[in-house]
């Protein structure tokens, strides 16, 4: 039976009855979107105060990095927008990449539910895809060993492939899921995704009550397609997970609506769950702010704060219900509208309620 590790939990950042959350808005459309999130959260009278931290994407140190993370380390939960390198430089790590294993967050946990009111490819999905969220291909380990050859290291360890495993197998019994698939390439990597195959069968024998089953990383992009109701809880390596879970986002509606969530034993970053920076789009109110709304949802439960969070949850839904939608889902609403919506359904709720 592999082991257990008792974790001591970390307490998160609390004064005065407010929790303070680290913000890091990122690039592109990241700012924007955060404004939104600020503006939603007063007036829905969120107890929630930002630590605001800005990286400066030109920077050739890690200063703005660095305090980043000793914001999330001092607070526990971050919100997090997308974070550019101008580097192509070998060595010269993605700063996403850098922050995620430096605090250590192992999983990546995407619920992918379909909107009813949402025009999508594909209708009823509810997968939730559990990747591993810090090697794999993302160890940042490559080098030109002579000229024109170059060699890229894919690292994977089974004490992380455990965890994830594990997590993704709690997450299955707690929330009542039947089945976990492993999505792999062993037949071509035997020894990297053989050992994550190997880990997540280990693993699985310790649920006989959740189904246990594996596929293949190709033949899973064509069954997500094509039948994508036989999934339920997808666990998976690195860059499978980052492709498993835009091909799925892409199915419900694309970049801008599902949340994702990175969890580590100590510290939580929530964030859009594709991870895309919309350099293209900043700036001309035309951004879907959902994504982050839901990011803010999601942290907010994680705080326990569970009354604001369905009272934004709520006003969300009835507002995507409603039709109000930006033009990546088909519509012609600006990003300022579908967030005036959202704050018109906060304050009936609100009021209604008498919640004050
Ligand atoms: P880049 O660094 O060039 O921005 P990226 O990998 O971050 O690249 P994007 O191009 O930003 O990816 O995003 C992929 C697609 O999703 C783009 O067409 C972008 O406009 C769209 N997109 C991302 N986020 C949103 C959003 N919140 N609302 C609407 N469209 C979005």
């Amino acid at each position: 039976t592999p082991t257990v590790k008792k974790v001591k939990t970390i307490p998160k950042a609390q004064y005065g009855g407010r929790h303070t959350v680290t913000m890091l808005p990122g690039a592109g459309i990241g700012p924007e979107l955060m404004s939104y999130v600020k503006e939603v959260f007063k007036y829905a009278g969120v107890p929630v105060d930002f630590e605001d931290v800005d990286i400066d994407p030109i920077a050739d140190d890690n200063v703005d990095l660095d305090y980043a993370i000793t914001s999330i380390r001092r607070n526990g939960v971050a919100l997090k927008g997308n974070i550019e390198t101008h580097s192509t430089e070998a060595g010269v790590m993605s700063r996403n990449v850098a922050l995620r294993n430096e605090l250590d967050l192992y999983v990546n946990v995407l619920h992918c539910v379909s909107y009813p009111g949402v025009n999508s490819r594909q209708k009823n999905i509810d997968i939730v895809i559990v990747r591993q969220n810090t090697e794999g291909e993302y160890s940042m380990l490559e080098h030109e060993s002579v000229y024109g050859v170059v060699e890229s290291m894919k690292v994977i360890t089974s004490s992380n492939s455990e965890r994830v495993a594990r997590y993704a197998f709690e997450y299955a019994k707690r929330n009542g899921r039947k089945k976990v698939t492993t999505v792999h390439k062993a037949n071509i990597m035997k020894l990297s995704d053989g050992l994550f195959l190997e880990t997540s069968r280990r693993v699985a024998k310790n649920y006989p009550d959740i189904i246990h089953n594996d596929m293949i990383i190709d033949n899973c992009c064509m069954q997500l397609v094509s039948n994508p109701h036989q999934f339920d809880v997808v666990l998976t390596t690195n860059l499978y997970g980052a492709i498993v879970s835009n091909v799925v986002c892409g199915l419900l509606g694309g970049a801008g609506l599902l949340a994702g969530k990175n969890y580590g034993d100590h510290y939580t970053v929530f964030e859009p769950g594709t991870r895309n920076t919309g350099t293209s789009i900043a700036g001309k109110n035309v951004a879907n702010p959902i994504a982050m709304l839901n990011a803010a949802v999601d942290m907010l439960r994680h705080l326990g704060h569970k009354h604001y969070a369905s009272i934004i949850q709520n006003a969300i839904n009835k507002t995507i219900n409603q039709g109000i939608h930006t033009r990546d889902l088909g519509g012609s609403a600006t990003s300022r509208e579908v967030v005036d919506n959202i704050l018109k359904h906060i304050k009936i709720a609100t009021t209604t309620e008498n919640f004050y």
